[in-house]
């Protein structure tokens, strides 16, 4: 015991084998807002470094200054020494969570486990949409369901006019989270999703949100499902769209389907059809800088995380010119909607959802908008 945390090897070998460099500071979405050099990856691994050298007690103080890491994976790809500072940071999570430092994830998972939910909400949102059997099941996640509403009509209405046999199921949430800010998945919460999914029998699981494509992608919790899984970038890479816009157009690549998925071609195969006037940021790809939505951060600190979005957007806005925005992601969709100034004029959308809107207008102008 060192430091009141335990230290494997392998972490240990990962302390050390950051050489202090700094190169993470750049690409850091919460140094580049706070200046702090704690609150980027090189600040934590300088903590975990004293923790495990038992100069630093574990308080309540650095349990906190833990929370403040989005997870966007960004120094990881980042760093020259190979170091994952992000999973260090999950891992310290857990860490002091079990040293019964519990934050506010301790009362989201008590919710979750009740409502079945993040929010605590009670209402089941009817999408009138059927629910049974169908080749294609879609997953729609918390985020969507329960504050990006309008993105998701837009997303069914897509799919229905691409004739997708797909159904929706009495989702409850993957509650993968949970895992990244010091708890653990809840797995009646699983099960529940995995019996839904199979009713169905359908030989497909696609889901809207990134973080839940990666939940059931990797958790052990889902590997039993036996279904073909895809985002839904992936899904519609080969559909061929009777719409198109003229307008600028530019894409923020979620740090949850880019860095930690690898889905980068995907949702720009899509946008390339819809829209010829397409730029990309200069942050772009693996290099994308986060919205500030991921890792628990936004729930942690709302505020700095619509700052964080802020910055992301008035970056995108001053490298592209863009008319604009598109993403596909609810968590960062609803962290740039929030962040969005009035004076800023630059629309932003999911992919899916901007495509079902051009298929609206031009229905309701019997030609294709400007
Ligand atoms: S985590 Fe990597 S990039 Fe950051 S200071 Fe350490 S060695 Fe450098
Ligand atoms: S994962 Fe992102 S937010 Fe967290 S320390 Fe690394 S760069 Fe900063």
């Amino acid at each position: 015991m060192r430091g009141q945390i335990q230290f494997d090897e392998k972490r240990q070998k990962a302390i050390a084998q950051c050489s202090r460099c700094g190169f993470c500071r750049a690409v850091c979405p919460i140094f580049d807002l706070t200046k702090r050099p704690v609150t980027n990856a090189r600040g934590k691994m300088i903590l975990l470094k004293e923790l495990m050298e038992g100069k630093l007690p574990a308080t309540e103080a650095v349990a906190q200054a833990f929370l403040r890491c989005t997870t966007c994976m960004n120094c990881t790809l980042n760093c020259p020494s190979g170091v994952d500072p992000q999973e260090m940071v999950k891992q310290a999570r857990k860490d002091f969570v079990r040293l019964g430092m519990d934050n506010l994830f301790r009362t989201m998972a008590e919710t979750m486990a009740k409502y079945g939910n993040i929010y605590g909400e009670e209402r089941r949102v009817d999408w009138g949409h059927k629910k049974g059997n169908a080749s294609i099941v879609l997953f729609l996640g918390c985020v969507g369901t329960y504050r990006e509403e309008e993105s998701v009509k837009e997303t069914l209405q897509l799919l229905d006019i691409l004739k997708v046999d797909y159904t929706l199921i009495e989702e409850v949430c993957c509650s993968g989270v949970l895992e990244d800010v010091g708890y653990k998945i809840i797995e009646d919460l699983a099960e529940k999703n995995i019996r839904e999914i199979k009713k169905t029998g359908a030989k497909t699981l696609i889901t809207t949100c990134p973080y839940c494509y990666r939940v059931f992608k990797d958790h052990p919790a889902y590997q039993n499902l036996g279904l073909e899984l895809k985002h839904i970038t992936q899904f519609l890479k080969d559909f061929n769209f009777e719409v198109q816009t003229q307008k600028k157009v530019t894409y923020h690549d979620p740090c949850d389907l880019g860095r930690h998925a690898g889905i980068y071609e995907e949702p720009r195969e899509i946008i390339r059809k819809i829209a010829p006037n397409f730029i990309e940021p200069l942050r772009t790809r693996e290099n994308s800088m986060c919205c500030g939505a991921g890792g628990g951060f936004r729930g942690s600190f709302p505020k700095e995380s619509v700052r964080i979005a802020r910055n992301r957007l008035g970056q995108i806005i001053e490298e592209t010119g863009a008319d604009i925005l598109l993403t596909e992601c609810p968590s960062c969709l609803h962290n740039f909607r929030n962040a969005r100034r009035q004076k800023q004029r630059i629309e932003i959308y999911n992919i899916t959802e901007f495509i079902g809107k051009l298929y609206q207008e031009k229905d309701s102008f019997g030609k294709e908008p400007a």
